[in-house]
């Protein structure tokens, strides 16, 4: 805490090298929180240093999906965070009894997240993700508010519908001056038993969603890869097992990999 005890946090500190991400998406469903779980996954197994926030109030799924157990342990003024595979975790339903539904509004949200930022011994860190709940809401303003060199990634399925509602997440961007560091199609096809690709979602999306923010933020904004549809991929995260931990060279693997290298 800082000499008049408002919390002091450590990422906005000048010279602070940690890379911020926080993974955004329109609509729920798209697979934002398996995709936070696997990029972190990935960039740990390549030797980075992750922490992971589970911001998402409405799903906190990340530590299911990333096989995390238990709460984080106070000790002194600091809690320490629980950690899998190098990857330390914090998730907002480690502090709702019962794994209940979060109701709070906005305000103490923006306490929840300060104090996940400024009392959870983070250690050093290359990357902090971070979990965000779908769309524009009160959450990903103090996200951008407590952490102003946070960047977005937007998370879209090719379904031009969709894309619409992610062009939204995205274009927060402008009003909160954080840099969209790019797009992720998920969903993209179906690998079908005889080769065929199925675009089961139609597609496009994640193309159009890129073509979008570039023009609204007058910026590259790259659409950083597009991930099939992959048993494995689902598997893994009902497992606890990331599909990049699990089974490496599945389609959906591969392409979560080469876009973890590419941010
Ligand atoms: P969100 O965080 O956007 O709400 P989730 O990551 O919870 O979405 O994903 C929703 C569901 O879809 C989960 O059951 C997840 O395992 C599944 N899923 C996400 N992406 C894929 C994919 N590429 N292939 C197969 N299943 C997926």
């Amino acid at each position: 805490r800082g000499g008049d005890g408002s919390p002091v946090i450590a990422f906005n500190a000048p010279g602070n090298l940690t890379r911020v991400l926080a993974i955004a998406s329109g609509k729920g469903g798209v697979g934002k929180s398996s995709l936070t779980a696997n990029l972190a996954a990935s960039m740990a197994s390549s030797g980075l240093r992750v922490g992971v926030i589970d911001a998402d109030i409405h799903g906190f799924s990340i530590p299911r999906m990333l096989g995390v157990e238990g709460q984080p342990t106070r000790v002194e003024e600091m809690l320490l965070p629980p950690m899998v595979d190098g990857i330390k975790v914090v998730s907002i339903g480690m502090f709702t009894p019962g794994g209940r539904a979060v109701v709070w509004r906005g305000p103490m949200l923006h306490r929840t997240l300060e104090q996940f930022l400024a009392d959870v011994f983070w250690g050093d860190l290359d990357v902090l993700l971070l979990d965000l709940p779908p769309g524009t809401g009160d959450m990903a303003i103090s996200v951008a508010q407590l952490l102003p060199n946070s960047e977005l990634v937007i998370v879209t399925t090719p379904q031009p519908a969709a894309a619409d509602v992610a062009v939204r997440a995205g274009a927060l961007a402008t009003q909160t001056s954080q840099r969209v560091a790019g797009v992720i199609e998920n969903m993209s096809w179906l690998d079908g038993p005889d080769g065929q690709r199925i675009e089961l979602f139609g597609a496009g999306g994640g193309e159009l969603v890129a073509k979008k923010l570039r023009e609204t933020l007058e910026t590259e904004v790259p659409l950083l890869g597009r991930i099939p549809l992959d048993v494995a991929l689902r598997e893994g995260s009902d497992e606890g097992r990331p599909v990049v931990i699990s089974h490496p060279d599945s389609p959906a693997a591969t392409a979560i990999t080469s876009i973890a290298a590419q941010l």
